[in-house]
């Protein structure tokens, strides 16, 4: 064996950028993207990205150089996945929903070189550019994305991004991948927990959780796409990369409304598309007559945040088919899946969404997951109630936080990534969440889930939505606190109906001393409950 090269001279670095190249190979003449009005075949798409990536090198963008972007789900966002690697250069994906103060965080820390930014959103980045500005850092260069279907004409500094796509040399040389570890991606953390990190992603990474999350879910040949979840969320979960690996098509739609959704679902025969479990209550929104609308089942994957299964049950009786994942930015998204197994198809539907809200077991692109003592690291037995932290490793976690030792050094425990959520092991190997080590609530010494109360929440029959937090209290220490929003608005709910259906379904310590009824419960950006601003309003609701 030894006299072989350790790498044969055939060897390619990993990389899903490389699934473009492919795509206009094998997948030439079909559908990439669809957006209004506007269709790209993957010829098109390739041809397209190698042009801006051209530019960006003209630009005097180099290797490991950043590239920020702060967008929708447009096809700009969708090509600059492949672009701005094919240049050398690193994807910084900022989230829409951030403020001022949180881009220009972004953009100081990352160093980013380009900043392309949406017509939409040029008041928040001119706002963001003029904080850098005033702190005298390096102010990167901004190029306006105007929408291709409706131009608008609204500027922002001087480059344009069709004006770069057309001024592009498709032929032009551009630098190949030295190292599959090189930096694929930048993405933050939408900071529920700590500060915003930010978490680096190598090519080698993203190309495994790319094949991975296809072999897991994308199944049958053609697959339409509709962008839902945004592209700024851990690159869309990978599928940015991997509709490219599928000659896929991608419907591209600038909010995740209900009438937008079906209208594409209807139109372009949409078969799979990703979400937080917040967007059922969209989907629903539309009820049986939207139910109507999907000529043949569509597929869900979702993930994010607990999807209670009540919730679940309700979306799968209208025709979508759910899988439920669970992961967090460092895994580079889906980390468990629930895993379907057949013999669970003729268990009857509350029990078939019960265990689908089990969050699952790891992804093929880990190594390993489970469930540990924190201190001992001791992996806990399989019984479905010994509570410990959910550790992962393997290659699709992260290459770490950029610029960020010391979070760096708190992430890991030897090769094992802590993440930060507590949760059991069934005696089937799947790992269920409790819930976020944060948001246990710790009532006189026993511990309590806020996602088991809120479980039950979900069940009663005038709750739409809920969250639990810890209510500080004189003798409990902590005790549960609900937070409710009617499903139907001018009936509202009863408190002490809720507390009562709670009395009959869950332990009397676990119960909330405290309903609160609200419009809507605030959620971030990524569909995260807030949990610090709930936890602000029960402090000020707690007896004294
Ligand atoms: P941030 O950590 O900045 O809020 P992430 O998007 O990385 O941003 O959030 C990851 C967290 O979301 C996980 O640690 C976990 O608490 C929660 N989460 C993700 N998926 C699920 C799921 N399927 N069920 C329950 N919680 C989930």
């Amino acid at each position: 064996m030894e006299q072989l090269p350790k790498r044969p001279a055939n060897y390619v670095p990993l990389s899903p950028v490389g699934f473009l190249p492919r795509a206009n190979a094998v997948y030439g003449d079909r559908t990439s993207v669809i957006y209004g009005r506007v269709r790209f075949t993957w010829s098109q798409t390739y041809a397209r990205c190698r042009r801006l990536a051209s530019s960006l090198l003209s630009l005097g963008v180099r290797n490991h150089d950043v590239v920020s972007v702060l967008a929708p789900n447009v096809p700009a966002l969708y090509e600059m996945h492949f672009a701005v690697p094919m240049a050398g250069a690193v994807l910084n994906t900022i989230n829409t929903r951030l403020d001022a103060r949180a881009v220009a965080g972004i953009l100081r820390h990352s160093e980013a070189k380009v900043f392309f930014v949406d017509y939409q959103y040029v008041r928040l980045a001119s706002d963001a550019l003029q904080l850098v500005a005033d702190e005298g850092r390096h102010v990167p260069l901004v190029a306006v994305i105007d929408d291709i279907d409706v131009p608008t004409g609204v500027r922002l500094g001087e480059l344009e991004y069709e004006g770069l796509v057309a001024r592009g040399d498709p032929a032009a040389e551009l630098p190949s991948l030295a190292d599959e570890w090189d930096a694929v991606t930048l993405n933050y953390t939408s900071g529920t927990t700590s500060a915003p990190k930010g978490v680096v992603y190598s090519h080698r990474g993203a190309y495994l959780s790319t094949m991975s999350l296809l072999m897991s879910w994308v199944v049958g040949d053609e697959p339409v796409y509709l962008w839902t979840l945004p592209m700024f969320h851990c690159n869309g979960w990978t599928f940015t990369w991997g509709m490219a690996a599928r000659g896929g098509v991608n419907v591209c739609i600038r909010d995740a409304r209900a009438a937008d959704i079906y209208r594409a679902i209807a139109r372009h025969g949409v078969t799979h598309l990703c979400c937080a479990p917040v967007v059922f209550n969209i989907l629903l929104e539309g009820g049986e007559a939207a139910a109507k609308q999907l000529a043949a089942p569509v597929h869900v994957l979702t993930g994010g945040a607990p999807p209670p299964a009540a919730l679940l049950e309700r979306v799968e009786r209208i025709g979508f088919r759910v899988t439920h994942a669970y992961g967090l930015t460092e895994a580079t998204g889906p980390a468990l899946a629930c895993e379907w197994r057949a013999q669970w198809d003729r268990l009857p539907l509350p029990e078939r969404a019960r265990l689908k809200s089990r969050q699952g077991v790891s992804v093929l692109s880990l190594a390993d997951a489970d469930v540990k003592d924190a201190k001992t690291m001791a992996s806990v037995p399989r019984d479905g109630k010994t509570v410990g932290e959910i550790v992962l490793r393997g290659s699709s976690i992260m290459k770490g936080y950029l610029n960020n030792p010391e979070a760096n050094s708190d992430a890991f425990k030897g090769e094992w990534f802590l993440t930060g959520d507590v949760g059991v092991v069934h005696a089937d190997g799947y790992i269920e969440i409790k819930d976020r080590s944060k948001d246990v609530i710790i009532s006189g010494g026993e511990n309590i889930c806020s996602k088991e109360v809120e479980e039950v929440l979900f069940q009663h029959p005038a709750v739409a939505d809920a969250a639990v937090v810890a209510m500080p209290h004189p003798h409990w220490g902590e005790t549960p606190c609900a937070f409710v929003v009617a499903r139907d608005k001018a009936a509202g709910v009863c408190e002490d109906d809720v507390v009562a259906f709670c009395r009959k379904h869950m332990a009397r310590f676990m119960v909330p001393k405290k309903v609160v009824v609200y419009d809507a419960i605030p959620r971030n950006g990524n569909g995260k409950v807030e949990k610090n601003l709930l936890r602000e309003a029960a402090k000020k609701l707690a007896p004294a």
